[in-house]
């Protein structure tokens, strides 16, 4: 058995920006916990943001950059928020790294949780390629992050 970090909004708790959960991925979550051990975080509100709280975007580059201080992140009122969103990526590095973590599924196209997209910037609902400041953070200390998508490869890779 495996302990997997998990999107607090995929597990319905409704800590989404806009105050609501992500639909969509329960069946395949219920794959995973029937074999393995959830722990579900949301860095964003780990980091004292509040719930609702206006939507944000990275401008200036991905994830990785926002790490080193070459991109920003914003919401849609422009107030910066960086470094809330910087020290909840560390917040959930620290809680994977307390718990023995090796993996996560994290959901897709947050600018803190997107692994494969995150939105462009521009706040005209466009996304490109990226990951957000979590997924970077916690892929650089080694720690493999899934979208809801790959759920099932993700079962393959614990089985193997
Ligand atoms: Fe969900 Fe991640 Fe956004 Fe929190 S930061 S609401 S866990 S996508």
């Amino acid at each position: 058995m495996a302990r997997v970090m998990v999107s607090a909004c995929l597990m319905g708790q409704p800590v989404r920006y806009d105050g609501r959960s992500k639909s969509g991925a329960a069946l395949a979550l219920a794959r995973l916990q029937a074999e393995h051990e959830l722990v579900p975080f949301c860095p964003e509100v780990a980091a004292g943001l509040p719930t609702p709280r206006p939507a944000a975007e990275i401008q200036g580059g991905l994830g990785d950059d926002v790490l080193i201080g070459k991109a920003r992140i914003v919401g849609d009122d422009q107030v910066d928020v960086t470094e809330a969103f910087v020290a909840g990526a560390q917040q959930a590095l620290a809680q994977c790294q307390a718990m023995g973590i090796r993996y996560a599924v994290l959901t897709e196209a947050s600018p803190s949780c997107g692994s494969q997209r995150i939105y462009d910037g521009t706040f005209q609902g466009q996304t490109r390629s990226g990951q957000g400041v979590t997924t970077a953070l916690l892929s650089q200390a080694g720690i493999q992050v899934f979208n809801p998508q790959q759920i099932d490869y993700l079962l393959s890779v614990l089985v193997a």
